[in-house]
């Protein structure tokens, strides 16, 4: 479902910036559906908004990996930026 928004990517950084909708953070940034396809969302760019890795994954709920302690988790992370 989300293998065709190469062209939306680049359709909605040149409209909006290349940055985080949220935080403005510029690096490694990824798109949300505001309503998730598997709820019938499109991938229309008024249902696509540009987020980060953190943001992202605060929408959808989820803890950051950063956040995950090794010594608890038991698995060795490797961090990539
Ligand atoms: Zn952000």
């Amino acid at each position: 479902m989300d293998r065709n928004l190469t062209g939306a990517r680049k359709r909605l950084f040149a409209k909006r910036g290349k940055k985080c909708e949220k935080c403005g953070y510029v690096g490694y940034l990824e798109l949300n559906h505001i309503i998730q396809v598997s709820d019938g969302g499109t991938n229309d760019d008024d249902n696509l908004e540009i987020l980060c890795e953190d943001c992202h994954a605060k929408k959808h709920g989820k803890k950051k990996k950063k956040y995950v302690d090794p010594a608890k988790s038991g698995i060795p992370t490797i961090r990539m930026n």
